[in-house]
């Protein structure tokens, strides 16, 4: 039998908690929880029971090639209201969250949910692990070159043979049926998220858009999110690039940055 930090969760696909610890952040204090999931391809199972083999080991090392690590920020007690959780389900966007890419809106969401969920003192950010809308850096990169020849975003992703969105959120269900959360208040603007959710098991009780303001490079994307790809993005004005560049202060940068 595996260590109970190591046991698969049951629920629609199992994830194994795998690490937590809390971390003080410019948010306060936020605890951190590590759960593992099979890469796409890759089973489980074999990753599990390597963490079984080595538990005794004080480095337990699975075969981190076969699993991918996604991370819970846990605020407060969300499990204390199991049934309506403030919760962000957000996908890794290396580019604009840690190189302060402008051409999307990822880490203005990312840090506008986490700023939400730390006022309200309660609630989860499920952070996944599926880098460009799930076809991952490399071909995100590729789609990003496409579409400095021309393709949207939409068109780069099927130029380069797939979906316009291969992101899927089983695993987040996973996740929160692991923290004991049945109902979600979704921060979102992206209807697939709420329906990834629902097939999975997680009821969302209500979706409370996240509204960031274009910004130079930005607004192309966005309005081929809200008009190719069906997300809930609430003003035509914010779409006009040079007005929205102002209006996140980004004018004289984005500007220069475009010359
Ligand atoms: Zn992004």
């Amino acid at each position: 039998m595996l260590p109970s930090e190591t046991r698969p969760t049951t629920g629609p696909m199992a994830v194994v908690r795998y690490a937590e610890s809390a971390i003080p952040t410019a948010r306060g204090r936020l605890k951190f929880l590590v759960y593992r999931a099979a890469a796409p391809g890759m089973s489980l199972a074999s990753s599990a029971s390597a963490s079984s083999e080595f538990a005794s080991s004080p480095a337990p090392s699975p075969a981190l090639e076969s699993v991918l690590e996604h991370v819970a920020i846990v605020v407060g007690d969300p499990a204390a209201t199991p049934d309506r959780v403030l919760t962000r389900i957000h996908s890794e966007c290396l580019t604009s969250e840690v190189f302060g890419s402008l051409k999307c809106d990822c880490k203005e969401q990312l840090d506008a949910a986490l700023d939400q969920i730390a006022a309200e003192g309660h609630g989860v950010l499920i952070y996944l692990r599926q880098e460009g809308r799930g076809i991952g850096l490399g071909n995100k990169i590729r789609a990003y070159a496409l579409q400095e020849r021309g393709a949207d975003t939409v068109d780069a992703n099927h130029q380069l043979g797939f979906g316009s969105d291969d992101r899927s959120y089983d695993v987040a269900a996973a996740i929160l049926c692991d923290l004991g959360i049945r109902g979600v208040r979704l921060l979102t603007n992206n209807p697939e998220k709420v329906q990834g959710l629902a097939t999975s098991g997680i009821r969302v009780v209500e979706r409370l858009p996240v509204q960031i303001a274009a910004n130079l490079h930005s607004a192309s994307y966005l309005r081929v999110k809200r008009d190719r790809m069906g997300h809930l993005l609430e003003s035509d004005t914010d779409f006009d690039a040079d007005r929205t560049s102002r209006l996140v202060g980004l004018a004289g940068e984005a500007r220069e940055l475009s010359k």
